[in-house]
C-alpha cells in the first residue's frame, strides 16, 4: 500500500510538473531513494501543494493513502499532524507556528527548526528549494540528541546558579568550562573561557589579575605547586588567601576519563571561626596575654632552642603583692582591674621578642629569650619601676599595687624546663618571705637585700 501510494504520488507530482523524459526518470529515482530513507521527506510544488511523502513521513504524520493522494496543501498537512498526533501546543500558538513554517517554506529558508510533538520525540525540520521551484522538507529524528542537549542545559543552570565556582580541564589540561561564579571569583571572560586556555595560562591569567593575595616572594612557588596539584589530580584541598580578604578553598577532582574538575569554596568564615577558635584556645580571657597552657607550650620550644643552640634563655615570675586584700577591700571587679594593669604594664616594658603569659590568679610568667640572669635582672627592675609608676585608680583613689618577682636562668643542670620554672617559683616564694616588692635572682644571695622597694637580691 505504501509503495502504491508512492508511485501514485509520483505520478501526481510528474504530471503537474511535466518534466523532460530523461529528468523524469531521474526524478522518480529520487523518490524512490527517498522512500528507502529513515528521515520523514516531503515534496512540494512551488504552490505549497504536496507532491510525493516518503513511508518513514506517512507513518510519523500518520497518513493514509487517502490523505496524499489528494495532493493536500502543505498547511493542511501540518494541521493533519496536529490532529492526528495531539496538539503539542496551545491553537494560538500552533498557528503561529503555522504561519511562521509557511513564511520559511515559501522563502526556501533552510535554517533548521526542531519540533517537538507531544510523546517526546523531537523531528528537526529542514526546508530546502528544489530548482524546479519546489520544495524538499526533511524531518529527521533528533530526540536523543535533543534529550541530551536539555539535560546538559539543566546541568549547565544548575552548575551555574551553585554557590561553588566550577572549572573543568579536559584530559589535556585545557581548560574546557568554566561556570558564572569561578568567572566572577578568577576574572575569567567568556570569550578567554571559549580559549581553551591550559591550565599554566589560567593559573597565570589570575596571578596577573593581581586576584590572589599571596605575597609577591611566594607567588612563584604557589604557581608551580597549584600546577602540580592540577597535574597530579592531587585531592587535598588548598587554601587560597584572596586579594580582597577572602579565602578560597580549592579542591582538584581527577574525573573518568583523564579530566579534573576544579571546585572552590568561599571558606572565609569558616577560616576565620578555626582562627578566634584557635586564639581562645591560647590566650587568657582576662588580660589577652597567653594563658597558662599555650605559655607552657613556648617554654618548652624555648627550652629546646637553649639546649640545642645553647642561647641564653631566663624566666621571671612574678605574683602581685597582697593581692586578696584589693579583691576583699574592693570587690572582685577591681582585683581583676589590679591584674589586667600588671599584664599591660609587663607587656609594654618587655622586649617585643619576649614572651609574657598569664600562669592563673594574679601570677605571671615572662619567657626572655636570649638573655641571662643579670640582663633579666635588669628587665626585673624596669618591671617593680614600671609597677609604681603607674598606680591603679579604685574609687577614684590612687592605690598602689607592688610585685614580688623570682628569676631563674636555663643551664644545663637543670633537667627541663619544669625544674627551670620551678626554680623561679621558688625564688618568687623566697621575694615574698623576705617581704615582698622585690626579686630574687640566685639562691645565695642575702635574702634582706631584696626588701628594699624594689629591690634585688
Ligand atoms: P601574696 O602577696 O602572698 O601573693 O598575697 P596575695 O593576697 O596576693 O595572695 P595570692 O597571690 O595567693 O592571691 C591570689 C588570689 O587571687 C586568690 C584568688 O581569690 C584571687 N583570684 C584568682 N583569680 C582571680 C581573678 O581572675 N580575679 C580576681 N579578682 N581575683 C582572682
Ligand atoms: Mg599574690
Amino acid at each position: 500500500m505504501e509503495e502504491q501510494y508512492c508511485k501514485s504520488s509520483v505520478d501526481v507530482w510528474a504530471r503537474s510538473h511535466r518534466p523532460a523524459p530523461a529528468a523524469r526518470g531521474n526524478f522518480v529515482e529520487l523518490q524512490v531513494s527517498l522512500d528507502d530513507v529513515d528521515f520523514g521527506a516531503v515534496l512540494l510544488d512551488a504552490d505549497l501543494r504536496v507532491t510525493f511523502v516518503n513511508s518513514a513521513f506517512r507513518k510519523l504524520w500518520r497518513l493514509s493513502e487517502r490523505d496524499c493522494a489528494s495532493r493536500p496543501a502543505f498547511v493542511d498537512l501540518m494541521r493533519h499532524g496536529q490532529a492526528a498526533l495531539g496538539p503539542s501546543v496551545s491553537a494560538e500558538a500552533f498557528e503561529k507556528h503555522v504561519h511562521a513554517t509557511v513564511v520559511r517554506a515559501t522563502s526556501g529558508d533552510p535554517s533548521l527548526v526542531d519540533l517537538r510533538l507531544p510523546d517526546g520525540e523531537v523531528l528537526r525540520f529542514q526546508c530546502v528549494a528544489l530548482p524546479s521551484g519546489g520544495r524538499m522538507l526533511s524531518y529527521t529524528r533528533v530526540t536523543d540528541i535533543v534529550h541530551r542537549s536539555d539535560e546538559l542545559e539543566v546541568l549547565r543552570n544548575a552548575v551555574d546558579t551553585i554557590d561553588l565556582g566550577v572549572v573543568l580541564i579536559s584530559d589535556e589540561l585545557l581548560v574546557q568550562f568554566v561556570n558564572e561564579k569561578a568567572k566572577r571569583l578568577w576574572g575569567l571572560t567568556d570569550e578567554l573561557c571559549r580559549s581553551r586556555l591550559t591550565v599554566v595560562e589560567f593559573i597565570t591569567h589570575v596571578r596577573k589579575a593581581g586576584l590572589y593575595g599571596i605575597p609577591d616572594e611566594a607567588l612563584e612557588d604557589y604557581v608551580v605547586k597549584r600546577v602540580t596539584i592540577i597535574k597530579l589530580g592531587d585531592p587535598m584541598p588548598l587554601d587560597i588567601p584572596v586579594k580582597d580578604g577572602r579565602t578560597i578553598r580549592a579542591q582538584c577532582t581527577p574525573l573518568i576519563g583523564g579530566g579534573r574538575m576544579l571546585t572552590y569554596t568561599d571558606v572565609t568564615d569558616l577560616v576565620q571561626r578555626a582562627r578566634q577558635q584557635e586564639l581562645l584556645a591560647i590566650t587568657d580571657v582576662l588580660t589577652g596575654l597567653c594563658n597558662r597552657r599555650h605559655l607552657l607550650r613556648l617554654a618548652e620550644a624555648e627550652w629546646a632552642r637553649f639546649r640545642r643552640y645553647e642561647q641564653d634563655f631566663s624566666l621571671l615570675y612574678f605574683d602581685i603583692d597582697n593581692f586578696k586584700a584589693i579583691n576583699d577591700r574592693f570587690g572582685h571587679d577591681a582585683g581583676d582591674q589590679a591584674i589586667i594593669r600588671a599584664a599591660q604594664v609587663c607587656n609594654k616594658a618587655k622586649r617585643s621578642t619576649d614572651l609574657v603569659g598569664r600562669m592563673g590568679g594574679d601570677e605571671f610568667v615572662v619567657l626572655l629569650p636570649q638573655s641571662d640572669g643579670k640582663a633579666t635582672l635588669a628587665f626585673a627592675k624596669r618591671l617593680h619601676a614600671a609597677i609604681r609608676s603607674e598606680p591603679l585608680i579604685i574609687d577614684g583613689a590612687p592605690t598602689n599595687l607592688t610585685i614580688s618577682i623570682g628569676i631563674a636562668q636555663a643551664e644545663t643542670h637543670l633537667t627541663d624546663v619544669a625544674q627551670l620554672l620551678k626554680l623561679a617559683d621558688r625564688r618568687l616564694y623566697r621575694a615574698k618571705e623576705a617581704g615582698r616588692n622585690c626579686t630574687v635572682w640566685c639562691d645565695d644571695a642575702d635574702p634582706h637585700r631584696a626588701c628594699e622597694d624594689g629591690g634585688v637580691g
